[in-house]
């Protein structure tokens, strides 16, 4: 006999619980003639396969491509077998005391048979928005402990009626073990309310929430992982006083439309943008604005951008099913506060702000806002990792000691490490107030609670005032090792492309401490996990005010015109001196020269700064970044010139490169008359040169062949395209962001594989 029956065992690593992959099995198992049984385990999922050699060869390969949507296979290993001769194929009790090691799912999508059931008015659950099954749904936000069981998630408090039960209990059933199971009879339920918390009576509160919407109001919406805001995105006034009230002045508002068609209305989508909406994490999606169109100035202003996403809740789209261009959801929250998930808290901290509440009863267990994605030189690139994302690990080349990293001070997030695994949390937030460091302190305790990790390293920042160092600094019995931080940028990016080192590590951004006790972003490393040299470094110039030259980059702007000039500047024939008068220049130039509150920064971030504030385009920004931001937007694709440059430097030390002549250079053009949009091309187009050319040299003195390009700075899209097509020409292997942001929300994941190398070579 030819098909003589064999059996193999098989050990299933990965997301492989909660998302339907047992009746996936069976399903495949029955397809392809097999018994044997199979089993959830403390890792993941335990399979024996009976019969003929052939049949287990396919289903093997079947598995990857035909896996649930939510399922993330990180390791198939396949053993022989005894045969016992199976009569049937069966899934049986889950094998060990707990599910522990397992992956959690994040939060993705409705699934189109929910929405279809959802749709048809003789289902059951027509019309109810908490429709979900075991492809699509909540997870990581309702989630409180683990082993993931309905009892241990915010649904424990619904007890399933005997029709939702049934289709839990069958393996045939696209519920089986869907642990946010519910219906109309036995689930949460959505209510309307005013600021005050008051019932608003009415027979249907999602409609009645988008008529209120269309009549201007502001809406409180409680969603997946928190609360937005939404108003109609074409009512100028509604988004002018959301924004006022929000205390948010410039920052782009995030919108979402009902479907491609309205997102193609308003935005350029490419191919490659489409499937970034439609993926099931559903993120925001950076897109460039189609002019004329009717979404109120006021949601995005002096952008080239919009941030869209598509709805990805069934009560987003019941929400949108009364017919809006698109609606305006941005986080609830006031500025820089962590986004409010609770119905108590968001009537305190909300009442101010919006009209309407739309809330309901099931709990959100841990906060997490929606991600924004954009794509750029040929990849996906991650701005916040967050909903749809989070808990999926950044899988690693080598196993590491668990270790807690702690993160930045702006745009944290945190990262725990177990085995090859990487979990890098939900953005938390600029840790500069009360309550996003309970947030913090709050997500760090969940996090080790439902991995299941217990550190035996802390990682933290250099820098001894941010909020996360000093948690670190504070946490008893534990070694603590502290990574400077833009070595920490560029292991980020090493880890996430499991490269080994040494690399040459382009970390641009705008703060963070230098060993030398300076303000370092515009560093030239060679790297590898364990240490790090700085190999050059833009020419440190002071920053006057210190943080006040953050906000005020004509502040840095007059410190780089100095240093390019001299005390001489009144002269200079330059827009910023129509917005900046001379005695505040003299303050400047009088601090510098004191050396009072004046820190030395050698920053990218705040050289573009002072190029933007130079040419007249903002000399005050309301967000970190906005200057350079706006520079970048008004770049222009035609533009081909380029400033001088030169580095100094040949000894042991690093070298310097010197921005003075690129100062010139705009300087002399804006003499000429040339426009802000010519003068932002031929600057972007220097770093390129500059950089490309710096790196061929080290090459020559080292050897090493790699770059990686880390840091805030690269969310600049011309500078990451014009820097990757430039170094790949000159044969460099290189490595980008693609998984973690490429600003501080992904410094965790670099503090804390260089935490695990150095305790690794110091045998701690
Ligand atoms: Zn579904
Ligand atoms: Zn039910
Ligand atoms: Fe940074």
């Amino acid at each position: 006999m030819t098909d003589a029956t064999s059996a193999k065992r098989l050990e299933i690593n990965g997301i492989v619980q909660g998302v339907g992959f047992r009746p996936f099995i069976y399903q495949l198992a029955n397809h392809h003639g097999l018994k044997g049984e199979v089993a959830n385990t403390a890792t993941g999922v335990s399979l024996v396969l009976e019969g003929p050699e052939n049949g287990i060869r396919q289903f093997i390969d079947d598995l990857p491509a035909r896996k649930p949507p939510l399922a993330h296979i990180v390791e198939v290993s396949a053993m022989p077998e005894p045969v016992k001769g199976f009569s049937a194929f069966s899934i049986v009790k889950s094998r060990g005391s707990a599910t522990r090691a397992t992956l959690i799912s994040p939060d993705v999508m409705v699934c189109d048979d929910c929405l279809a059931e959802m749709r048809d008015p003789a289902d059951r659950r027509f019309g109810y928005p908490f429709i979900n099954c075991t492809n699509c749904g909540p997870r990581y936000t309702i989630i409180d402990d683990i082993p993931y069981d309905r009892p241990k998630t915010s649904m424990r408090h619904f007890t399933m009626c005997p029709l939702c039960q049934a289709e839990y209990d069958d393996p045939d059933n696209r519920r089986f073990h869907a642990q946010p199971n519910a219906c109309p009879v036995c689930g949460p339920r959505v209510t309307l309310c005013d600021s005050h918390g008051h019932l608003i009576d009415t027979d249907d509160p999602i409609a009645d929430t988008a008529r209120r919407i269309k009549e201007g109001r502001i809406v409180a919406v409680k969603g997946l992982g928190g609360f937005h805001l939404a108003v109609d995105a074409t009512n100028a006034d509604a988004v002018t006083r959301l924004r006022r009230r929000k205390h948010r002045e410039e920052k782009p508002f995030a919108l979402m439309c009902a479907d491609l068609d309205r997102i193609r209305a308003i935005s350029r989508v490419s191919d490659a943008e489409e499937k970034l909406l439609v993926s099931i994490q559903r993120p925001i999606v950076l897109l460039e604005k189609r002019e004329p169109n009717p979404i109120a100035e006021a949601v995005a202003p002096h952008n080239r951008y919009f941030g869209i996403m598509l709805p990805y809740t069934p009560l987003h789209h019941l929400l949108l099913d009364a017919g809006f261009t698109a609606l305006v959801m941005t986080s609830a929250n006031l500025s820089e506060e962590p986004i409010a998930i609770d119905n108590d808290e968001a009537f305190r901290r909300l009442g101010e702000i919006a009209d309407d509440f739309l809330i309901h009863d099931r709990e959100i267990c841990l906060r997490s806002d929606d991600s924004i994605v954009r794509y750029s030189a040929g990849h996906m690139r991650p701005i916040r990792r967050s909903r749809g994302y989070v808990p999926v690990p950044v899988f690693l080349k080598d196993k590491m000691l668990p270790v807690l990293a702690c993160g930045a001070e702006l745009k944290n997030t945190v990262c725990l490490t177990r085995g090859r695994q990487a979990f890098v949390s939900q953005h938390i937030g600029d840790l500069e107030n009360r309550a996003t460091d309970d947030f913090f302190r709050l997500t760090v305790n969940h996090l080790k609670r439902i991995l299941d990790i217990d550190p035996q390293i802390v990682a933290c920042d250099l820098h001894p005032d941010y909020m996360s160092t000093r948690y670190a600094r504070e946490l008893d019995g534990i070694p603590r090792i502290e990574v400077q931080h833009h070595h920490a940028h560029i292991a980020a990016c090493m880890a996430e492309n499991k490269a080994d080192g040494p690399v040459i590590g382009l970390s641009f951004d705008g703060t963070g401490l230098g060993t030398d006790g300076t303000i370092w972003g515009g560093e030239v490393l060679v790297a590898d996990y364990h240490t790090f040299s700085r190999a050059a470094h833009l020419a440190p110039v002071p920053m006057p005010g210190s943080a006040a030259a953050i906000k005020e980059p004509w502040r840095m702007a007059v410190s780089h015109l100095r240093a390019a000039f001299g005390e001489d500047l009144g002269c200079l024939p330059l827009p910023l001196f129509r917005s900046v008068d001379k005695q505040q220049v003299d303050v400047m130039m009088a601090m510098m020269e004191k050396q009072i509150n004046s820190p030395l920064t050698s920053s990218l971030g705040r050289l573009f700064d002072a190029v933007a504030a130079i040419i007249g385009l903002r000399g005050q920004v309301a967000f970190e970044g906005q200057a350079a931001m706006e520079l970048e937007m008004i770049s222009d694709d035609a533009e081909s010139g380029s400033y001088d440059f030169s580095w100094e430097g040949n000894g042991d030390g690093p070298l310097c490169i010197l921005n003075a002549p690129i100062i010139r250079g705009v300087v002399r053009d804006l003499a000429k008359g040339f426009s802000p949009a010519m003068i932002s091309t031929r600057f972007h187009n220097t770093l390129v040169i500059l950089f490309d050319q710096l790196c061929r040299h080290l090459h020559t003195a080292t050897g090493i062949h790699r770059v990686a390009l880390s840091g805030g700075v690269f969310q600049n899209n011309r500078l990451l395209a014009g820097l990757t097509a430039a170094l790949e020409k000159s044969g460099f292997d290189l490595l980008t962001h693609r998984l973690v942001p490429t600003n501080d929300g992904g410094l965790s994941l670099g503090q804390a594989v260089v935490a695990a190398a150095r305790a690794n070579a110091n045998q701690i």
